[in-house]
Order: structure tokens, then C-alpha cells, then sequence
């Protein structure tokens, strides 16, 4: 198989404008991101682009041989275009991996893929998170314990606004009671799309090992496989005799 190529999409700006954030993430949460997707994947080629650089960091070109583009974003989602959420949407339904992390729930391409508003509750108060594996066969769950936890992440509740998983791999419990599908994914046309739902920018969650490791997972499994464009519904000539070939379409 030819290596794994990877792009990773970062807003960028918390980082820039929080000096708490900044320290947490002195190279970007997508350069954590892209160091654990390297970490995992040793011979991957990956690449970063972010929501300032002239057009978001993205080209047709660069989508077209991205295998996953895995996706953080937070206060900035009415900033990337519609163009281009759109030509994210085209790609996945291609072939492309789309992984989704925390924030990026709103962001324009998933709500897209998803079709729904993805929308959910949330509270921010330092609490813990418990997330338990429940599909420890599953690819994305290699190396994963039954459970692990995340001493202060911001919460997530219930109702996920999200089309039924097609599989759901991880459930969230918090502190404050609330449980959360922290881990689902799709199918796409011939893309796979992944959710997962830490990284919130004041902790240091895309520290974690084991949050690094399901979102390198996640890209090996959310791989592109093919890069068929399925957008036209051609008449097509008969494999057989049929009693009327080339009959005028009324
Ligand atoms: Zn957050």
C-alpha cells in the first residue's frame, strides 16, 4: 500500500490569541496532531494547513491526494467558505477519510457530510471524562484500554444531533453526569468519516497517548480507497439484447 497522506486542518487562532493555549500547543494543535498521526504512522506523508493561509491552506489538488483530512476548528467555522466545504464534502463522497475532532462538530464540511446540526450541550468546568471502549476488536481501538480518563476535559452531553453512527466505538461519561457518543463513524458515498469528540484548546488532551493513538488509528481506518467521482448518473449500453437499445428518453 503507498504510504499514508494526511492533512491536517487547524483554525489556528487560539493558539495565537490565548497565551494558555499557545503554551499548551507551541506548534499548533494541528502540529500535535500531525506528530501523533507521524508517530503511528512512521512512513505517513503529512501535511498541515490552517484557516488564515489564502484558501484555508486547502487546493483541489492538495484534497485530491489526501487520504484523510482530519479537521479541528472552534470560533471561526463562518470563516471557512462554502466553496470549500463543499469541495471537502465531493471529495469524501470520493473516496477521501474525514476525521473530525471535538469543536470541529459545527464546522461546515461535517455538518455537510452529516447532513443534520450536529449540535450538542456542553459546560466548561475542569471535570474528569471516563471513556470507555466499547468495540475493543475495532481497528481504531488497537492498543486501547476497556477505559481510560482524562482528569479536565469540557463536557459534552447528549443529544448528539449526528445521523446514527454506523458504528459507535466509544461512550464519554463525565463528572458532572452527563454521557456523551465520543467515538462514531460513517459511511460516505465511498469515504469514511470519524468523529471524536476531546481536544478541548485549554487542556492538554492531544498530549494523551491514548487520545494520540485513536486519532492515528483513525486515519489508517478512515483511509481513502479508491477516488471515484460519483456525481453523474450515466446511461449506460446493455450487456445483453435488449428489446429496445437507444430508445428515445421521454
Ligand atoms: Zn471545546
Amino acid at each position: 500500500m503507498e504510504p499514508l497522506r494526511v492533512t491536517v486542518w487547524n483554525e489556528y487562532l487560539h493558539e495565537l490569541e490565548h497565551e494558555v493555549v499557545g503554551n499548551l500547543y507551541p506548534d499548533g494543535i494541528h502540529g500535535a496532531l500531525a506528530n501523533a498521526v507521524q508517530e503511528h504512522h512512521p512512513t505517513a506523508e503529512v501535511t498541515t494547513a490552517t484557516l488564515r493561509q489564502p484558501d484555508h491552506g486547502l487546493s483541489q489538488a492538495l484534497l485530491e491526494r489526501s487520504d484523510v483530512l482530519v479537521w479541528w476548528g472552534h470560533k471561526a467555522h463562518a470563516e471557512v467558505s462554502d466553496a470549500w466545504a463543499e469541495a471537502v464534502q465531493r471529495e469524501v463522497l470520493a473516496g477521501m477519510g474525514l476525521v473530525v475532532l471535538h469543536s470541529g462538530h459545527f464546522c461546515k464540511p461535517f455538518k455537510r457530510v452529516m447532513g443534520t446540526h450536529c449540535s450538542l450541550k456542553w459546560r466548561e468546568a475542569d471535570e474528569k471524562e471516563r471513556l470507555w471502549n466499547l468495540q475493543p476488536a475495532h481497528p481504531i481501538m488497537d492498543g486501547i484500554p476497556e477505559m481510560f480518563e482524562l482528569a479536565q476535559e469540557e463536557m459534552y452531553g447528549e443529544r448528539f444531533d449526528v445521523p446514527e453512527p454506523d458504528e459507535l466505538l466509544m461512550l464519554s461519561w463525565f463528572q458532572g453526569g452527563e454521557v456523551f457518543r465520543s467515538l462514531c463513524t460513517w459511511h460516505r458515498g465511498h469515504g469514511r468519516g470519524v468523529y471524536f469528540r476531546p481536544g478541548h484548546e485549554t487542556y492538554p488532551s492531544y498530549h494523551h497517548p491514548y487520545v494520540r493513538r485513536i486519532v492515528a488509528n483513525a486515519c489508517g481506518w478512515a483511509r481513502r480507497r479508491v477516488r471515484i467521482d460519483a456525481a453523474k448518473a450515466p446511461m449506460t449500453a446493455a450487456l445483453e439484447p435488449v428489446p429496445n437499445e437507444g430508445k428515445e428518453h421521454v
